[in-house]
């Protein structure tokens, strides 16, 4: 892999391009306009949100075109990108733009399978002695049901590649992964289904830690929890996700402590022994069993919707850590504060949302963001006659930071009550865990 960095200064950073459409990609470029010295966020494709915070606007062009992207960076004289999704990331955006000359967070097509192959990062974690659910991998449907019949418990059943969130069944019965297997094989995940991992199921709370990485070195942000189903109590379809909060109070400072030498240090070790210099966030799914902390999944991205919940409490220095963490020179970025807060995020999807969500819709909203309530952006568009409309499934994250959960999940929701769309739909229980305790 070549990084072909330019000498630059901290303070030479005044042009950054994200490249992202959502929720996330809104609330990053949020953060970021906070820093005094940036001069300009361009986000490409971007969305109805972009252009509401000082300093953003969208960079319409085709966000599959990666020459298209790459010219204009040079044109715009932009000295950092940050790659938010991660199929750009799995296909080697990073790599191409880092040929290039440009500066880049997000990691390079081969640190990017830690999340487009599960294999590929189940064997990193056995590899490197890191703690996770027993499994078995296959390419065969008779092996897979061979493993069950020995097996003869539920399993979970995940397609190997990116599925869009959907590649996972968490099984209930022996006949329901006998099901999920014959799912799987199917072809209906294209060919992220071609290989399956086939996992022992286990139980405990969830939470996720995240780590900015130079390669390296790396720092760790406060943990965060979401909801992925759909509808309140846990329960319906699994989504993107509905909801988060941070910090999230299951891990206190010592246990984060701990998780980074067992989890996040490991990994990022096991990554550079295979030659990997993975640049951007290690994000590690875990789940706090019984018998210790699991690792269930690893992103190779912020999550949607933890990192709009993890904005708002980043200090004005994040620009300047993730310039460095891109330069490799993790040790010469200033310490990233965080804002002592609790930090609440709620989502308002469409109707129909996760399968078939409705869009073209007017929103009605005054999405003013201030230093305790931000409303983000994420399946928005502004159609020819400049009304905001829908455009996606998950179309906004209602944000609030307060002294405790209860009052950030208050003001969020009051929120929430200003702000309409046909079919708007959001779950009244996010944060159920950490709030009326
Ligand atoms: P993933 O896409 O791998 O994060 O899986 C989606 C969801 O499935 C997770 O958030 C968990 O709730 C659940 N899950 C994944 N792996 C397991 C497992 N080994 N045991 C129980 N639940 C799991």
């Amino acid at each position: 892999m070549t990084t072909n960095h330019k000498p630059q200064e901290l303070s030479e950073l005044k042009n950054i391009l994200i490249v992202g459409s959502g929720g996330r990609e809104n609330s990053i470029a949020w953060a970021l306009s906070k820093n005094k010295s940036i001069e300009q966020i361009y986000v490409c494709p971007g969305n109805g949100g972009t252009a509401n915070f000082k300093k953003c606007s969208c960079l319409n062009i085709n966000s599959k075109d990666e020459k298209a992207i790459i010219f204009e960076c040079q044109r715009l004289k932009v000295n950092l990108v940050i790659i938010g999704p991660e199929v750009p990331l799995a296909e080697g955006l990073a790599n191409k733009m880092r040929e290039a000359g440009l500066t880049v967070f997000g990691p390079c097509k081969e640190g990017a399978q830690l999340e487009a192959s599960k294999d590929w990062a189940k064997n990193l974690m056995v590899e490197n002695n890191i703690p996770t659910a027993k499994y078995w991998t296959t390419n065969s449907k008779e092996e897979a049901l061979q493993i069950l019949d020995k097996f003869q418990k539920p399993l979970v059943i995940k397609a190997d590649g990116l599925a869009a969130g959907k590649g996972v069944t968490v099984c209930e019965s022996v006949a329901q992964t006998k099901d999920a297997i014959k799912e799987v094989f199917s072809g209906k995940f294209g060919s992220a289904g071609n290989k399956v991992i086939l996992e022992e199921k286990i139980e405990g709370p969830e939470v996720s830690i995240f780590a900015l990485c130079d390669g390296e070195k790396l720092i760790v942000l406060p943990p965060a929890q979401d909801h992925k189903r759909l509808l309140e109590g846990d329960k319906g379809p699994n989504t993107g996700g509905m909801g988060a909060y941070a910090p999230a109070p299951l891990i206190n400072q010592q246990a984060l402590q701990d998780l980074t030498e067992l989890i996040l240090i490991p990994t990022l070790e096991g990554l550079r022994k295979k030659k990997i210099k993975y640049i951007g966030v290690i994000y590690a799914g875990l789940m706090l069993t019984e018998s210790g902390p699991k690792v269930i999944e690893f992103n190779c991205r912020f999550g949607d919707p933890e990192c709009q919940a993890l904005m708002p409490l980043m200090g004005e220095e994040f620009a300047s850590v993730l310039f460095s963490c891109a330069r490799g020179e993790l040790e010469k970025a200033p310490k990233l504060k965080f804002k002592d807060s609790c930090s609440a995020c709620v989502v308002a999807a469409s109707a129909g949302y996760p399968d078939k969500p409705q869009t073209g819709r007017q929103i009605n909203i005054n999405s003013e963001s201030n230093s305790s309530l931000q409303v983000f952006h994420a399946g928005t568009t502004i159609d020819q006659f400049d009304n905001l409309i829908t455009s996606g499934g998950r179309v906004l994250s209602v944000v609030a930071q307060g002294e405790s959960f209860d009052k950030a999940f208050d003001l969020a929701y009051d929120k929430l009550k200003q702000i309409n769309f046909d079919g708007m739909h959001f779950r009244k229980d996010i944060g159920y865990q950490v709030t009326n305790i």
